[in-house]
């Protein structure tokens, strides 16, 4: 089902978009319009948007009704998350972001070329595709999900990768989290490089 339109980054599957806040990260707590793409091919196991995963069964909005949405929400920053959103082209779309003076951060796993211009990159490394070359450097925020004790060494071995400004966060799997937040207060405290991150959103029962 991917047109013309959407390799060239002109429409894109959209699962769902809100107005809600962001509950995770360095940028947690502030107001921002989500866009969450359809499709995702990574395959994490413990993937709380399982339905995002097909790229068919998706609207596909064009970029301008796209960042028309964001502009009616009153939002002044967007979130471009997914499923994957590094699957697509997504310069068209920042590039309108950008004349239109809304900041535009993604959320992704790198595991294709990224393409844009952004405010704010966060990269949240998965194991089962690791991340493209080339977007460590661009990061702005380093976010390893942690769901065992193996993802430390995962954590900190692309830490080693990412800029000397990255912000490094760690945040527990919701479905292990409590078996998880002890170790990471315990990991945080002797490597305080490192900060946890919350998915607030869950507890504040918002999307
Ligand atoms: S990369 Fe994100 S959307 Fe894709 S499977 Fe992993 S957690 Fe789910």
């Amino acid at each position: 089902m991917t047109t013309d339109k959407i390799t060239s980054g002109l429409e894109l599957p959209i699962m769902e978009s809100y107005f809600t806040i962001q509950g995770e990260g360095y940028h947690s707590g502030k107001p921002a319009f989500f866009i969450r793409t359809g499709g995702c091919d990574v395959g994490c196991h413990w993937c709380d948007t399982k339905d995002s995963w097909p790229i068919e069964g998706h609207p596909v909005l064009s970029i301008e009704k796209i960042v028309e949405a964001t502009l009616q929400s009153g939002a002044e920053s967007a979130v471009i998350t997914g499923g994957e959103p590094v699957m697509y082209n997504l310069a068209p779309l920042t590039e309108l972001f950008l004349s239109k003076n809304i900041k535009v951060h993604i959320e992704t796993s790198g595991a294709y070329e990224l393409t844009g211009f952004w405010d704010w990159i966060c990269l949240s490394p998965k194991k089962t595709v690791p991340p493209h070359d080339g977007i460590h450097e661009r990061a702005n925020e380093l976010k390893i999900i942690v769901h065992n004790n193996d993802d430390f060494e995962w954590a900190e071995e692309h830490a080693k990768k990412v800029g000397k400004a990255c912000k490094l966060f760690l945040q527990p799997e919701w479905g292990v989290a409590e078996e998880m937040i002890p170790k990471i207060i315990d990991y945080i405290k002797a490597n305080q490089e490192w900060a946890i991150s919350l998915q607030s959103h869950k507890y504040l029962g918002i999307p």
